[in-house]
């Protein structure tokens, strides 16, 4: 389920990346390290995020986590400006809100990719995948 709307969230395929989304509110969950192959896919030094989500102070908010249902963490990953992405606490994965991705890759240096920003920008125009995730 999303954890803003508590729809049940889709399955979608990208470059060989499974992700969990919500077309009502268009946020994305990643699990562990996708967030991290995605941009490095678009330019983004490798090591780089990971590195900026441990150091990143954390702060318990109001989202549950769509795998394990605890509350989950909130990051600010980056400077200027930088991103609030939320995190399991358990380190299952990432839930990026619409157009956070984009921003996640701009805020570390890569290069605006054309196919990942269609992709999480407008994932309308894609097809869906039938699989739902028992939520
Ligand atoms: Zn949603
Ligand atoms: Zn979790």
């Amino acid at each position: 389920m999303c954890p803003r709307c508590r729809e049940p969230l889709i399955v979608m395929e990208f470059q060989g990346v499974e992700v969990d989304h919500c077309l009502d509110c268009r946020g994305t969950w990643f699990d562990a390290g996708e967030v991290e192959f995605l941009a490095e896919t678009a330019g983004v030094e490798p090591g780089k995020i990971e590195s900026a989500i441990h150091a990143s102070g954390q702060q318990t908010g109001e989202l549950k986590c769509p795998r394990c249902r605890r509350r989950m963490q909130v990051l600010k990953v980056g400077q200027q400006p930088a991103v609030e992405v939320d995190r399991c606490p358990a380190g299952e994965g990432l839930w990026l809100d619409a157009g956070e991705l984009a921003a996640v890759v701009k805020t570390f240096g890569g290069t605006q990719d054309a196919a990942l920003a269609e992709f999480f920008g407008d994932l309308f125009k894609h097809e869906l995948s039938d699989a739902t995730e028992d939520a």
